[in-house]
């Protein structure tokens, strides 16, 4: 093929590149968008729920004709220990009307839709194409290449994921360590319809997310997932890849092991695995992120590490929405002035700074680290159950105050009241 020209090159039809390519196509450039997937969608895989408000301000009303599962309207964190498990559960039915504060949904499905409006809004979509390397010309990233093909571009965005080659071809990030992402894996387990709302206790279409701590990873850091979906559950666990690594364990025999428990077995019984799958997660936030401007060159979403694990909470895909957002943003100025350089493109970085993706990521910069303390997946758990079986537990023994129950659980694993302090205090402020 000859050396064709693009005013944009976006590689990875993702969330951060569709949304970049729609609205660079909505405002008349030209722009190819690469996907090395069959389809937009068919490589990629989430826990199972995205926040709408990054998508409603791109595409107001996306819900109307999106394929998306359930609106999300219970939440719930559950620490498990063993044969134990304490859940807080959280509910509001108005998330089920419009504006819906979040969706489950399906990566296959939505990803090729939000790829589709791209293509309607003009730009061109190539599947089945993976670019191995950026093309350089004086140290200017200037397009890409794919095998044989070279394609070029006045700039080109790095929209593919994770665990981005393009990003370390362009010397934009070092290889990442296993410190600084997390293994996810995944299994979606259909059941009828009629069967998940019963078992979760949901009213017609609405549905519910529900995060692990503790035993489902058997103390590792991490923690499990599962979102109810319309007609299946995705069920998951999500670890560290460096503390994975300092075990003896397989992830998959970790997610059977997840499955097999009382709180989880009967939730699922009787469903069949219609999906396996795996994939890296960033984790290390602002601290893990690239540089985001090169000559020629942006990066968005997972590639720059934009991610938000609060332990409670998940969030990628809107952060990945926004800064594709904001990297046609830059790329339309850059192209009013007629300046792709390093200069003309780092707009982006002032852009990104007064949106909520850097605005959130700042905030909880800390959170990151604090999720290290490995006292989250082990001990607490242990005590929090404890303490939740003491006073639940009616026997013929004398009865204890509950302040006497919880001192008795604290002296039983050895945690010092300093210590317990401070992780508390620590947790209060960075989440
Ligand atoms: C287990 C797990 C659970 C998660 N749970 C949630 C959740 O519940 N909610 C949430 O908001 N976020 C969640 N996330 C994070 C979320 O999935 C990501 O933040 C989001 O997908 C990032 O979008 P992206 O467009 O940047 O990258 P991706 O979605 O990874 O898309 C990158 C695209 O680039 C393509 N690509 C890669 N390399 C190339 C190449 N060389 N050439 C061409 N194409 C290429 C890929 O095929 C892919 O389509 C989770 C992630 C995981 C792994």
């Amino acid at each position: 093929m000859a050396a064709e020209k693009f005013t944009t090159i976006i590689i990875g039809a993702g969330p951060a590149g569709s949304t970049a390519a729609y609205l660079l196509a909505k405002a008349g450039l030209d722009v190819l968008l690469i996907e090395r997937g069959e389809s937009p969608g068919s490589k990629n895989m989430f826990g199972g729920r995205m926040y709408s408000f990054a998508l409603n301000r791109i595409i107001p009303n996306f819900w109307e004709e999106a394929p998306l599962e359930r609106p999300v309207v219970r939440e719930t964190v559950t620490m498990i220990a063993g044969d134990k498990s304490i859940s807080l559960t959280f509910q509001e039915d108005n998330w089920a009307t419009p504006p819906y504060h979040s969706f489950t949904l399906l990566r296959a499905e939505f990803d090729a839709w939000l790829a589709s409006k791209a293509e309607e809004a003009g730009a061109m979509l190539a599947c089945n194409i993976r670019v191995d390397d950026v093309l350089l010309e004086n140290g200017r990233v200037v397009g890409v290449r794919a095998g044989d093909d070279e394609l070029l571009a006045d700039v080109v965005i790095a929209a593919d994921g994770a665990n981005s080659l393009i990003t370390e071809k362009a010397g934009l990030r070092p290889r990442l360590s296993p410190r600084q992402v997390a293994t996810g894996v995944k299994q979606v387990i259909e059941l009828p319809a009629e069967t998940i709302s019963q078992r979760f206790q949901l009213t017609g279409n609405n549905g519910a997310a529900h995060l692990f701590v503790g035993s489902c990873t058997r103390g590792i850091q991490g923690g499990g997932f599962l979102y109810t979906n319309k007609n299946s559950v995705s069920l998951g666990l999500v670890i560290n890849a460096a503390e994975l690594q300092r075990y003896p364990y397989q992830i998959s025999e970790l997610l059977e092991d997840f499955k097999a428990q009382p709180f989880i077995a009967p939730l699922i019984e009787g469903g069949r695995v219609a999906e396996y799958s795996a994939h890296l997660v960033p984790e290390a936030g602002l601290h893990m992120m690239p540089r985001l401007v090169g000559n020629g060159i942006l990066v968005v979403g997972d590639a720059a590490g934009f991610v938000l694990n609060l332990g409670y909470l998940v969030r990628g895909m809107d952060l990945a929405i926004g800064s594709g957002e904001a990297a046609a943003q830059a790329v339309m100025e850059a192209k009013a002035r007629h300046d792709f350089s390093q200069r003309g493109l780092s707009v982006y970085q002032d852009i990104l700074k007064k949106s909520f993706v850097w605005r959130d990521l700042d905030f909880y910069h800390q959170v990151p680290h604090f999720l290290e303390n490995q006292r989250l997946y082990r001990l607490y758990p242990q005590l929090a159950t404890g303490i939740a079986a003491e006073m639940f537990t009616v026997s013929d023994a004398p009865p204890v105050h509950l302040l006497g129950k919880i001192m008795a659980q604290i002296k039983k694993y050895q945690i010092s009241l300093t210590q317990l302090a401070s992780d508390a205090w620590k947790g209060g402020r960075v989440l």
